[in-house]
């Protein structure tokens, strides 16, 4: 019996530090927490037993300065380094600096890292171990005229890779010639630009591809065994969307070649601890034995590992904590079974109706129903950055088949009740509902092709407004006359903006104690109205259907903030303050109003300018993402409040218009 660690640190944030912390305490370990200014009060802090605090927030200040993070490890006792994935989970000069100062690295060996680094050396050694790679050319030459050749002779459609991508980055599919050369200089420019190595790859582009990557493990003993594949191939620019396990249409055949195929891959580079082999697979037709290749190896935990655990029940971490202690592998290859199946969908705060723009801001309020796994790092109240990944959660299911873990998984995401921020919970929820990913036929293209139908923007129901009204008016439903005018009509006019929009309501109380909400496209009556701390319900309508919704009400700067949660869906709402500052008192449509916090890069109107609806103003930025500011309506220019190169907070007002003459 080997001994394990006593302490470690986990150099990493959010729901992997987490994720991490968990396991190591439930095997009894101590462990060491590291943040940055932006993480001082978050989650992962909390859960350690000590943090130390390695600097300011920007990540080239604080989870990527190696150094900084070994002094933490050597100042609190730390043993050991679990590095999470990204951050410098595959930086091998880490690893080593990490062994020089006598700690043990939780992960493979600096070499495996360096020989899987690089696209195309690790494409070389893979084929010299009898591996099958995509057809194409990754040799050193890069001239156009010779790369133009190669990728004649490979046929179009054809993929230039950057050899140091990661990401997406520095890829560009290639349909014709003609376009080839135009493609080149683009993706070696880009490559340049994100990795500072301009050097590329031509693959053959595999039509309707899948992605299905292989979970293998190692340990210093020589062993290297399996567990099993996950289908990735959903995937919006390159970044996964929805993951699962196992892949749907995966028949023994190909699951044996494909799962010997990696483990051959890791046994070439003598791998230890958690790795993942990524392989593209024709998916035009039933899967085949000769019908996929090797793209390259991720030489860390995935996010997408919780699948891989549900499947197997196996604790992927306390592997990789007893195999970096020296112990063998737990299991044998034959020990390891795989039972049900088991979807994960990443919940972010993004917005799909601003084309996925990362949102900053504060989660008013977070909470998952009882079933299903949540990975997360946040909880109520923490706010998302934009120094980091704006993930909140991962949504993971399980059931005995596909259909069951996948209406899991669609019930998770509708019971899901994020406030605050804009998330990418609807759209998740109608992915999970597509048909061709339903039937389990899909690829890589689905997202892109089904992006309409996945992002139709849906107002708030009538009945989200008519309880948010009760809700932001403090109706006391078992005192419901209170507050309402004694003599004449009993009513309140109610003014609420969700999303840009403005909803004037009138809420009326009938003699029978029944509550009408008009002015919208129809009246909703509300009967039996109850609220307890976190549910609100009534019975709506003439036919009486009994409606229970979640909700928050939390007090923010310009108003009360009324978040509903009904039928998988959120709406928030503002009740604005009347004596809040400007910001919060312009209508949105006589304003443009900063939708996160960023830099303004470009601006291009001034005052008295006359704008047409939806014209562009300018361009903000934040977290490396550009969205474009348009103007709310036609009209004319008040005000412009911001300034090029200026930093704007969300919310604050930018551009002003005057006020419209009937
Ligand atoms: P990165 O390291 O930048 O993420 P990968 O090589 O892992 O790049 O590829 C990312 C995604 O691009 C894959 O999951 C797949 O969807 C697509 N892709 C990669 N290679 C090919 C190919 N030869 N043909 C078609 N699609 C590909």
């Amino acid at each position: 019996m080997h001994a394990c660690f006593k302490k470690i640190l986990i150099a990493n944030r959010g729901e992997i530090a987490c994720r991490v912390i968990r396991t190591a305490h439930r095997m009894g370990m101590n462990t060491v927490a590291v943040y940055s200014d932006a993480d001082r009060e978050s989650l992962h802090v909390e859960m350690a037993g000590e943090a130390v605090h390695i600097g300011p927030s920007p990540v080239g200040e604080s989870y990527l300065v190696g150094e900084r993070i070994i002094a933490a490890a050597l100042e609190t006792g730390a043993q050991a380094i679990h590095p999470g994935y990204g951050f410098l989970s595959e930086n091998p000069g880490f690893v080593e600096a990490v062994e020089a100062a006598g700690l043990t690295f939780i992960g493979p060996s600096p070499d495996a890292i360096r020989a899987m680094g690089l696209k195309d050396a690790a494409k070389d050694l893979m084929e010299k171990a009898g591996v099958p790679v995509v057809p194409g050319y990754q040799g050193s030459r890069q001239e156009l005229a010779f790369l133009a050749e190669e990728a004649e002779g490979i046929g179009y459609p054809v993929l230039i890779k950057a050899r140091a991508g990661g990401g997406g980055k520095g890829m560009r599919k290639v349909e014709r010639a003609e376009d080839f050369a135009d493609a080149l200089k683009s993706a070696s420019r880009e490559a340049a630009a994100a990795f500072g190595d301009p050097h590329v790859l031509i693959e053959k582009f595999i039509t309707a591809p899948r992605h299905i990557e292989v979970q293998v493990f190692g340990d210093s003993h020589g062993n290297v065994v399996h567990l099993f594949e996950r289908d990735c191939s959903l995937q919006r620019r390159h970044q996964k969307v929805i993951e699962e396990a196992p892949a749907p249409g995966m028949s023994a055949a190909v699951r044996a070649a494909m799962t010997q195929a990696a483990v051959k891959a890791a046994e070439a580079i003598g791998y230890r601890g958690a790795g993942t082999i990524e392989f593209i697979a024709d998916g035009s037709g039933s899967l085949r034995p000769d019908g996929f290749w090797f793209m390259e190896m991720n030489t860390r935990l995935q996010v997408e590992h919780p699948v891989t655990e549900m499947i197997t029940s196996i604790d992927l971490v306390e592997w990789q904590l007893r195999v970096a202690a020296g112990a063998p592998l737990p299991l044998t290859q034959s020990e390891i079974a795989m039972n049900g199946h088991a979807f994960e969908a990443r919940l972010y705060a993004e917005d799909p109706a601003r084309d996925f723009l990362p949102v900053t801001g504060r989660l008013e309020h977070l909470e998952f129903p009882p079933e299903g796994r949540f990975d997360t790092g946040v909880r109520t109240g923490d706010v998302i950055t934009p120094f980091y990944d704006p993930m909140i959660a991962k949504v993971i299911t399980q059931g005995e088949d596909r259909e069951t873990a996948l209406s899991r998984l669609s019930a998770a995401l509708d019971d899901t009740h994020v406030a605050g921020t804009a998330t990418n919970a609807a759209f998740l929820a109608a992915l999970s509902r597509q048909a061709d990913f339903v039937a389990g036929t899909f690829d890589t293209g689905l997202i892109e092709r089904e992006l309409a139908s996945l992002t139709v923007a849906v107002a708030p129901a009538e009945e989200h407004v008519a309880l948010a009204a009760i809700l932001a008016l403090g109706i006391d439903p078992d005192m419901p006359h209170l507050g309402w005018r004694a003599f004449g009509e009993a009513f309140h006019d109610v003014r609420l903006t969700a999303r840009d929009r403005a909803y004037e309501r009138c809420l009326s109380l009938g003699k029978d104690g029944v509550m009408t909400l008009s002015g919208g496209a129809e009246p909703v009556t509300l009967a039996e109205i109850a609220i307890d701390d976190a549910l609100i319900s009534a019975r709506c309508g003439a036919a009486r259907r009994r409606l229970t919704a979640g909700f928050a009400r939390v007090r923010q700067p310009g108003g009360l903030l009324v978040s509903v949660h009904l039928n998988g869906r959120t709406e928030d709402f503002l009740l604005v303050d009347e004596r809040a500052g400007a910001a919060a008192l312009v209508d949105a449509t006589d304003a443009v109003i900063a939708p996160m916090t960023g830099t303004i890069v470009q601006l291009s109107v001034s005052a008295g300018d006359v704008v047409e609806a939806g014209q562009k103003l300018g361009v903000m930025e934040a977290m490396k993402m550009e969205t474009t500011l348009v103007a709310p309506r036609a009209g004319r220019v008040a005000a412009v409040e911001c300034k090029e190169g200026a930093t704007v907070s969300d919310g604050a007002v930018l551009v002003t218009f005057e006020e419209e003459t009937p």
